[in-house]
């Protein structure tokens, strides 16, 4: 099983006379494969049926226990357009995406993975036009009346979001560089991060902060790493006025290829548990970011210039909320502030803390989930923390989140 996520699936769906606004929240967690579906009818036949269009397009279940729920509840008569929501809910459980980021979905999904419109398109449409909803993702529509990302089966669907964002290495890259967060990440030689962060300084057009980029941070001495560690543990480490952002890499096990999903490492697990308790956990725990990342087939399908722009957009927001302060940017934050500056909405607090609790999170960990949540509702624009920012900036804590793991080395 691979990084905790969580989606929500958001649809509009006619049933007994009224337009309602359903949200599919989909996660999966670490368990034996099986899928529950909750808040309607039929859940069997349901899964079933999405369980064999996945199948027919020949794309893949995700591992694990993939949890779906259907809020509020939508009886039998809702179902011919619940049946897409739930299908994308199950694929989608394992996968990071923010495709269905402030979009509906509609559609219905026939058994050989196509997606035909709505039979009750029209109506769902009229109620989204009083409600101000103009975001859509479905199979037909006006493109100059909504902003509508097309689909017309479920593997563009699939394709789609993985290229929407792939929050691989760019995601990643960009958050770190828009609040100023330290990045740990591991991963196999091809999944790229070494160009990547050579390729950073492109995207800094202020230049008040540089890269210090350590490779193979498992095989440096513990006792050069122990500077290491109490510069990043008093926040951003400086070089004359510019602030150094460190990002460091170190490869999960042997051959590199523990968290691939392509089932090619062949370490067993002598060699896994010698790589992992060669990777220096302290420093580890003072990054903001941690992170394991995957070979992306797919790539961002934005231009530097593009992403550059929207880091320097996200580094204003900061610099006007933080005026008063000696604050910089969200990385910076110091306990204290946190509080004041990283307000979330009601949902996005229960989650928080439902899930600090869960991982048993220590004041410094659940305060880096606030940090690095507070730079991704930033670049989103959002002036509160919501929900999905929460549930994304909890992937970034990933060695928190993975202690079977992460506890051989305590
Ligand atoms: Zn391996």
């Amino acid at each position: 099983m691979e990084g905790e996520c969580y989606i929500n699936i958001k649809t509009l769906i006619y049933e007994n006379s009224e337009v309602k606004e359903v949200n599919v929240e989909a996660y999966i967690e670490s368990g034996k494969d099986e899928i529950l579906l909750k808040g309607t009818d039929n859940c069997e036949q349901i899964i079933r049926y999405s369980v064999n269009a996945i199948k027919n397009v020949e794309l893949k279940i995700p591992k694990g226990r993939i949890c779906i729920n259907v809020n509020p509840a939508i009886s039998a008569e809702g179902q011919t357009s619940l049946f897409l929501a739930v299908t994308a809910g199950i694929l989608f459980s394992g996968l990071q995406t923010n495709i269905f980021e402030d979009r509906y979905m509609i559609g219905e999904l026939l058994p050989a993975g196509k997606i035909k419109e709505y039979r009750y398109n029209d109506i769902v449409l009229e109620y989204g036009i009083k409600r101000g909803i103009s975001k859509y993702i479905m199979p037909c529509g006006n493109g100059t009346l909504y902003d509508i990302i097309h689909i017309k089966t479920l593997r563009e669907l699939y394709e789609k979001a993985e290229c929407r964002k792939n929050p691989g290495l760019s995601r990643i890259t960009e958050i770190a560089l828009s609040g100023m967060h330290n990045t740990f990440m591991t991963g196999s030689e091809s999944c790229g991060i070494e160009e990547t962060v050579r390729q950073l300084p492109e995207l800094i057009k202020n230049d008040d902060m540089c890269i210090l980029y350590i490779k193979d941070i498992h095989r440096v001495d513990r006792r050069k790493t122990e500077i290491l560690k109490r510069y990043i543990e008093s926040g951003i480490p400086e070089m004359g006025d510019a602030k150094l952002l460190v990002f460091a890499q170190a490869k999960p096990c042997i051959c590199g290829e523990m968290f691939e999903l392509s089932g090619k490492c062949k370490c067993n697990e002598m060699q896994k548990r010698f790589c992992m308790s060669k990777l220096p956990k302290s420093i580890i725990s003072g990054m903001d970011i941690q992170i394991s990342v995957k070979t992306n087939r797919k790539q961002y399908q934005e231009t530097a210039a593009d992403i550059a722009q929207r880091i320097k957009r996200t580094r204003q927001i900061q610099e006007i909320r933080y005026k008063k302060t000696n604050t910089k940017a969200n990385g910076m934050l110091t306990r204290n502030n946190i509080e004041r500056y990283c307000k979330t909405d009601k949902e996005a607090r229960e989650i928080y803390l439902y899930y600090t609790k869960k991982y048993k999170l220590n004041m410094t960990s659940s305060g880096k989930i606030l940090r690095v949540a507070r730079t991704i509702a930033d670049i989103s624009d959002y002036e509160i923390i919501k929900k999905e920012n929460i549930a994304e900036a909890l992937q970034y804590r990933w060695f928190d989140t993975y202690r079977e793991r992460w506890d051989i080395n305590a």
